[in-house]
């Protein structure tokens, strides 16, 4: 698919990013990168030859800080989020529905908000894969219960927008705290314990008694996003 595809992983908030590159013209997107990582992002793309042309995060992180602000410094790349976010210092942002290129690649942008408002997930090539963000997790989903969440919102994202893309669309989220790396699309609606025959009062039943602790990271990563991770 003339793609260099890589799956990153920040241990200490067990965060994927993916580095999306195409190998006739060696422009690549980044999508969900972490400050901490920084250096091995900077280090991957001087090893494979990659231009860095857009960092983008799927949402304001409450559990990490985000590179986008530091790869920017670094390479020049733009940065993007959807147009929910408060985040001013993105370089430009995204509408439902825009589309983003790399080489012959694109990344369409979906607005899929019920984690946070703000979250919008990012479709690969006509329904090749999609990156979720939070909204959608493997065998799970993202939390609702700060940052504008809505569990509501959330199951209308998944079924209405998420759930028409073809079965066989690779799922990517942006958090796995199990070892899950991939999933699809058919596999979540078929297996996903809070979704699969579940009615929506059920799932925002199950979303309301979640009853999770704050992040740690939470009152430092959250304003720290939304200068982009750079203070
Ligand atoms: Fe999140």
């Amino acid at each position: 698919m003339n793609m260099i595809f890589r799956q990153l992983f920040d241990a200490s908030s067990s965060t994927y990013s993916y580095l999306l590159a195409d190998t006739q013209t060696h422009e690549a997107v980044l999508i969900d990168p972490v400050k901490d990582q920084l250096a091995q992002y900077l280090q991957l793309l001087d090893e494979l030859n990659i231009q860095l042309l857009h960092a983008l995060d799927t949402h304001t992180h409450a559990d990490h800080v985000t590179a986008l602000g530091a790869l920017r410094e670094a390479t020049q790349c733009t940065t993007l989020m959807g147009d929910k976010t408060q985040a001013k210092c993105v370089s430009r942002t995204l509408q439902d529905g825009e589309c983003v290129r790399f080489g012959e690649h694109t990344l369409k942008a979906l607005y899929t908000p019920g984690h946070t408002s703000d979250s919008f997930s990012y479709l690969l090539n006509d329904d090749q894969a999609v990156f979720t963000g939070d909204v959608l997790l493997i065998r799970g989903s993202g939390r609702t219960d700060f940052q504008g969440g809505d569990p509501e919102l959330s199951w209308d994202s998944i079924v209405n927008t998420l759930f028409a893309l073809p079965e066989q669309t690779a799922v990517y989220p942006a958090h796995d705290y199990k070892g899950w790396t991939q999933s699809t699309i058919g596999e979540e609606k078929r297996h996903n314990p809070r979704l699969a025959g579940k009615s929506r009062a059920e799932y925002i039943a199950i979303m309301q008694a979640l009853d999770l602790p704050d992040p740690a990271m939470m009152d430092i990563a959250v304003p720290a996003n939304l200068a982009c991770g750079q203070p």
